[in-house]
């Protein structure tokens, strides 16, 4: 048997030639690879010495020939293809061992050139990998150190590899050829003309890698699986563990998502609890228990069957109080081995462990992985992410009264929930605790009414909380009613034609109004 070795990653390459040599298998290999398994004194043949023909334009053509692509792409059980093998001298390659050069890695590097990337466009690997890959029913190809170990424990077992375990490789090698060409396609279709990357390539080749099939999707008559990005933000859903608890369904997933998103944006102990997609109650407290307590109190018929998301670590208190209801995914960076002892007791509950963002993620997978997609028709909406946060100094007071410390406190605790309400959305709050939400109108008034009936249902107190608005209010009417309501203070992005009108009302009403200049529609 023979195998052709030319890695740029050389991770496992040593141990895995060193294991084929054993085997009996002669080692063919490129310039650097053989130069490393020479060193750790392994017979190889250089690829140079096989074509006849020395690697030469620094690397652009080593194993461009046919001697190489003969080798791969010759059929053992088809006569002509072994005569002509004979013919011209051509040694079978029965195993390939190839993962390219690194252009992903390049191109993330901040500062790198064109010439940086185009001298690491791999061509030669790609074409074996191909010729190999094509021909799987005699060859086994592999891409990535991951796979070294089976085709290893293969050999030794039977002295061979399976044809399943080579189908199975050949797909691989294809996927790997398929994301390194879109990759390279991106990168090129990104640059603008002053060299500058834009988001939005020319072409949106974006890949993604299956995690799971799902029993089915949004309905039980559509089908469904769950995706993750090729490289994934850190922090986000897909790096989620699930500990226990029946199999996500896809409507789980999507609640989870919005659930993790709002609470991550949180920096003191907070919970958040998700039906259908928007916050049926979010607050934050002293600890994980204090926090789970008030956003429950919110709207405790909604919470019923609900996705609940934690930024700290769940405890034994937390989690004795969160089994007292039906819950559907329980999400947390962590919970401790009580509260993982008495979730135990509700085998039911799915608990996923995932872990918070670390602090500075690069531009490049802000823009790549956070990118914000819609499906319309035969088409595909792109966006960058809504991650805009509005700080205390960005404020403008733009009534008499002025809001107090604690209400400007709750005013941006109010807009960071609104913004994971659909639209339109009108949320009250009070002592960081959500009183009242209404979500998904196609008037803004109604979701002031519908927030404010919540709020009576769930018999908590409306005198005195701040209300955030998603968007401006385009008539004083929406208004009018969240003052009726109680509200004494209103946080929206101000922008309106009737700015004035709404301004004055305020003022005749007697409560603070504040503009952030930000509107966070999400539909
Ligand atoms: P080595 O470190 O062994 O000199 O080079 C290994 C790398 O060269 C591998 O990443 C392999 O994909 C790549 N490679 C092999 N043959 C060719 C070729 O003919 N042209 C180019 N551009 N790259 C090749």
């Amino acid at each position: 048997m023979n195998a052709l070795l030319s890695v740029s990653d050389k991770t496992g390459i040593a141990e895995l030639a060193r294991a084929l040599h054993d085997l009996g298998v002669r080692l063919i290999s490129t310039g650097g690879t053989a130069k490393l398994l020479a060193e750790q004194g392994l017979p190889v043949t250089e690829v140079a010495e096989l074509t006849g023909f020395p690697e030469m334009l620094d690397g652009r053509v080593k194993t461009l020939h046919p001697k190489v692509h003969g080798g791969l792409l010759g059929r053992r059980d088809h006569p002509d293809h072994v005569a002509a093998l004979h013919r011209h001298a051509i040694t079978p390659i029965d195993i390939l061992v190839v993962n390219l050069y690194p252009f992903e890695q390049t191109v993330a590097k901040p500062g790198c050139t064109l010439e940086d990337a185009i001298e690491n466009i791999d061509i030669g690997g790609p074409a074996m990998v191909r010729s190999g890959a094509k021909n799987w029913q005699d060859v086994a190809v592999l891409t990535d150190a991951s796979q070294y170990a089976q085709v290893i424990a293969e050999l030794k077992a039977s002295g061979g590899v399976s044809r399943s375990t080579r189908f199975m490789l050949a797909v691989a090698a294809f996927n790997r050829i398929s994301n390194y060409d879109a990759a390279i396609s991106d990168y090129l279709s990104s640059l603008q003309p002053d060299g500058t990357r834009s988001p939005f390539p020319a072409q949106a080749n974006g890949r993604f890698v299956k995690l799971q099939d799902l029993r089915y999707g949004e309905n039980p008559h559509q089908q469904a699986a769950f995706y993750r990005d090729l490289h994934p933000a850190p922090g986000s859903l897909v790096a989620a563990q699930q500990l226990q608890g029946k199999e996500l369904s896809y409507n789980n997933i999507a609640d989870a998502d919005a659930a993790w998103e709002c609470v991550k944006g949180f920096d003191t102990p907070a919970c958040v609890i998700v039906k259908h997609a928007n916050p049926c109650g979010v607050a934050v407290g002293k600890d994980p228990l204090e926090a789970y307590a008030k956003a429950f109190q919110t709207d405790p018929t909604s919470a019923f069957g609900g996705i609940i998301a934690f930024n700290r670590t769940v405890d034994g208190a937390a989690a004795q109080k969160v089994r007292g209801q039906f819950v559907e995914v329980l999400m947390a960076p962590d919970f401790t081995p009580e509260a993982l002892a008495l979730f135990k007791e509700r085998p039911n509950v799915r608990l996923l462990r995932i872990a918070l963002p670390p602090g500075g993620t690069t531009a490049w997978e802000q823009g790549r992985n956070l990118m914000d997609i819609k499906r319309v028709g035969s088409g595909l909406l792109m966006q960058t992410a809504d991650n805009r946060e509005v700080t205390l100094a960005e404020l403008k007071v733009v009534t008499t009264r002025q809001p107090s410390p604690q209400e400007l406190q709750d005013l941006l605790f109010a807009w960071k929930v609104a913004k994971y309400v659909k639209s339109n959305a009108i949320v009250f709050c009070r002592d960081g605790m959500t009183i009242g939400v209404g979500a998904g109108q196609m008037s803004r008034v109604d979701s002031a009414r519908i927030a404010a009936i919540k709020a009576q249902n769930a018999k908590l107190e409306m005198k005195g909380t701040v209300v955030a608005s998603d968007a401006f209010f385009p008539f004083r009417d929406g208004l009018d009613v969240v003052v009726d309501a109680g509200a004494t203070c209103v946080i929206q992005p101000g922008g309106s034609m009737r700015d004035q009108e709404v301004i004055d009302a305020a003022n005749e009403r007697g409560v603070a109004m504040v503009f952030t200049g930000v509107r966070h529609f999400r539909h």
